[in-house]
């Protein structure tokens, strides 16, 4: 029968556009969606200075860690003890008040981070 892929198909509903074959035997997808990366990853701790709010705050912005989120609080409390400011943790970031570029740094390559500088 000639048709017989035709009428299977049809019967089948949806044909995955990538591949021509049934959704219920395309792989296009399951290889996509394995490796998503939507947040970037490296390693690098990146500290950047920010102005926030209407009155223009100054705030240094760390992020990039792959810590979870109760060492990350815990972070955060001695980084802000070192700058003798206060700041705040957001979704895995940690944010200093005030420009504290420098000794961010040197606090975090002091406990084996790798942080550099970035943005202006
Ligand atoms: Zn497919």
């Amino acid at each position: 029968m000639d048709n017989s892929r035709l009428v299977y198909s049809t019967e089948t509903g949806k044909i995955c556009p990538t591949c021509q074959k049934p959704l219920s035997k395309c792989t296009c997808k399951k290889k996509k969606s394995k490796s998503q990366p939507n947040i970037k990853i490296d390693g690098i701790i990146r500290v950047q200075r920010e102005v926030k709010g209407r009155k223009g705050k100054t705030v240094t912005t760390v992020s990039g860690f792959e810590i979870n989120a109760d060492e990350l609080k815990n972070l955060a409390a001695q980084l802000k003890r070192r700058c003798g400011t206060g700041g705040s943790v957001k979704d895995g970031v940690i944010i200093i008040q005030g420009d504290h570029r420098d000794t961010l740094i040197t606090e975090l390559n002091a406990r084996g981070f790798k942080a550099k500088i970035s943005g202006g």
